[in-house]
């Protein structure tokens, strides 16, 4: 895999549907001027992904599109069949994408980096329209300023999402405690109107309408009769029925269900809604509170930026998550709620309405709305954590509450051929991570930093003000191009002089046009009047750095394994028998630190670990004794400058451990 390899590009973008600077059509025109200045074969044209769009398909020749699809939503169609498509085709050189808030726009900007490296890994140059990453030569290892940047970047995309989701639920909020709605469709038996600040009703709002007006609301008053009739009915079938007989019931009767001849999307995928009833429609309609006249937000807390709490938004929980890491809709007790008075006098009797809810709540177990606890897989120095003595792998083992590694040699050997070495888990990771921050804040890391931001805050100055400029520019150009072709072959055609002069005249100054917009092009591509001011940016990153170190704490060491993986850490342990009162324990005497592709400090056993092996093989003991080399030395690593092999300043430090 070569950076420089020239072989197919593809594009993907993921669209809300939206208004953006520039549509996909012209974005993949972007992408065709791109791929021929690389030099990298490209199918696709502004007619391919509009045509996608009108049929909704995900993928045609090497356009990838996810549309109408939210940027945190990380499981994606296109995107999915994308990753397919460039581990089995080695061709793949060049991915086209508009901006990296279109590749992903996760709460947590180690998801977007992560979803970058996945194609870089595999030799895939990344081209932006603002910027292109190459793809990483084999066995290189991301360097760590580049890392940072693009963190960066991606976090930035987040926080816009994080603005948003505040404004919205602080809006929400007031909406709810005004007893209006918070948007969306109004529930079975409800029409939506638009309401005046003190809640005169105005007009009834068509489905899906959406009215902007001052001082007027949306608020959700009784709908038709019909509805209310078939309401009174459900509720008080269920005093005397279960919720799956009442629903059976009605799917007999062929009355269609609320939300029949409806589309949804599911997983990306449309389908229609069937009018079948189902127990959960018939207990929502029966529990809604605006029967009793009361409004309720916050019954369920969604999404994975801020999370509703009756005073404002908090940030997400761990138990906001589901084990796979996604965020989950989360079930707010009654207490929680914002309850309020609707426009409207009660429905139904509110004391017997308050028996039939506990009474469905009783028949429906106490199964809802309880959170599930999260259990993290939780390894993060899974095979990069070694017992010097020995030169085996030290392996995971749950111990007390926590866990800790011991050597996989005397656990595989029923402890005959190697001691009872070990080493508690976090703090082990702990140390591991403090390692790469020392790293990071080291003058040489510091001065590498510095100067790849300066590039960087050079090449950004010129984007933020010029880059919808230039990518306009770009499409102009293919255009212009486009219509100077067309002009050259009319002139071929042209059947009087009085024709060829004319026509001339066009191609003249569609070739003048050509070479302007190439060179205004040129100048912004170039344009480097920025104002410097990369000792701020240097302290950015540098908190950054800091933060992410933070971040893999406190999410119960998950990240840890995903910075330990990216910056390639080591661990080396030595141990030596200590005395300690009257027994004698294995205690850690020191060790070596590796980062990036700097060697190990030992030969690492590559040989078999099965216990059986492990046994027969078992004449060479060495029982907690020290390998004949002991002065390792650490060698060269990847980042700082690297090229005076400066040491790490870890080694040797039992202090911490
Ligand atoms: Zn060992």
């Amino acid at each position: 895999m070569s950076r420089t390899r020239k072989g197919r590009g593809v594009f993907y973008t993921r669209d809300s549907g939206g208004k953006h600077e520039m549509t996909p059509g012209q974005y993949v025109a972007w992408a065709q001027t791109r791929a021929k200045e690389l030099g990298v074969t490209f199918r696709g044209t502004p007619e391919t992904i509009e045509q996608m769009i009108r049929a909704g398909t995900f993928r045609d020749g090497d356009v990838f599109l996810d549309y109408e699809v939210s940027g945190n939503a990380l499981s994606r169609q296109a995107l999915n069949a994308l990753i397919l498509e460039a581990s089995e085709d080695v061709n793949i050189s060049h991915l086209f994408i508009p901006r990296r808030d279109r590749l992903a726009r996760p709460h947590d900007p180690m998801d977007g980096v992560k979803f970058e490296n996945l194609f870089r890994a595999q030799g895939i140059a990344v081209v932006f329209t603002d910027r292109t990453v190459a793809g990483f030569e084999k066995g290189q290892r991301i360097d760590i300023s580049e890392l940072i940047m693009s963190i960066i970047d991606y976090d930035h995309a987040g926080k816009d999402r994080r603005d948003l989701a505040q404004k919205m639920v602080y809006t929400q909020i007031s909406l709810a405690k005004a007893g209006f709605s918070t948007g969306g469709r109004a529930p079975f038996g409800f029409r939506r109107w638009l309401a005046r600040d003190d809640g005169t009703p105005v007009r009834e709002l068509a489905p899906k309408e959406y009215v902007r007006m001052a001082h007027h609301h949306v608020v959700w008053l009784p709908g038709p009769e019909d509805d209310m009739a078939l309401i009174h009915r459900i509720l008080s079938m269920l005093t005397t029925q279960p919720a799956s007989r009442v629903a059976a019931t009605l799917t007999r009767e062929g009355i269609p269900s609320p939300d029949a001849g409806r589309t949804r999307k599911d997983q990306g995928i449309r389908h229609s809604i069937s009018g079948d009833w189902h127990q959960n429609t018939v207990t929502n309609i029966a529990r809604n509170p605006l029967l009793v006249a009361m409004t309720q937000y916050g019954v369920r807390s969604m999404g994975d930026q801020l999370r509703y709490t009756p005073t404002g938004p908090r940030e997400l929980r761990e138990d906001d998550f589901r084990p796979d890491e996604k965020p989950k809709v989360v079930r707010n007790p009654v207490e929680a709620r914002t309850v309020a008075a609707a426009h409207f006098e009660p429905l139904v009797d509110a004391a017997a309405h308050r028996d039939l809810i506990a009474e469905l709540d009783a028949r429906g177990g106490t199964q809802r709305g309880k959170p599930r606890s999260r259990t993290p897989a939780q390894n993060p120095l899974g095979a990069r954590i070694f017992d010097m003595n020995c030169c085996w792998p030290m392996y995971r083992q749950p111990y007390q509450n926590s866990f800790r590694y011991s050597c996989g040699r005397y656990q595989q050997s029923h402890g005959e051929q190697c001691a009872h070495n070990h080493v508690n888990g976090a703090v082990a990771t702990q140390f591991g991570l403090s390692c790469i921050r020392q790293k990071l804040v080291s003058p040489s890391a510091m001065q590498k930093l510095k100067r790849r931001l300066a590039e960087l805050t050079q090449q950004k100055k010129a984007i933020p003000s010029t880059a919808r400029d230039l990518s306009g520019k770009r499409v102009a150009l293919v255009q212009v191009s486009k219509d100077l072709e067309r002009a050259a072959s009319n002139m071929a055609l042209a059947e009087t002089p009085a024709q060829f002069k004319a026509l001339s005249r066009v191609f003249d100054e569609l070739t003048q046009r050509q070479a302007a917009l190439k060179k205004e092009i040129q100048t912004l591509e170039v344009s480097t009047d920025a104002v410097r001011d990369t000792d701020a940016e240097v302290e950015a990153a540098m908190n950054l750095a800091e933060r992410l170190v933070d971040i893999a704490k406190s999410n119960g060491m998950e990240y840890a394994g995903d910075i330990f993986r990216m910056t390639n850490l080591k661990l080396f342990f030595r141990f030596a028998p200590v005395p300690s009162g009257k027994r004698v324990l294995n205690k850690v005497t020191g060790g070596v630190v590796t980062l990036g592709d700097a060697a190990p400090p030992i030969e690492i056993y590559a040989g078999r670990t099965d216990r059986g092996s492990v046994k027969a093989s078992g004449s060479v003991s060495r029982r907690g004794t020290e390998p004949a080399a002991t002065h390792a030395s650490p060698t060269r690593n990847q980042f700082g400058s690297g090229e005076e092999g400066d040491s790490l300043r870890n080694v040797n430090r039992d202090d911490r451990i």
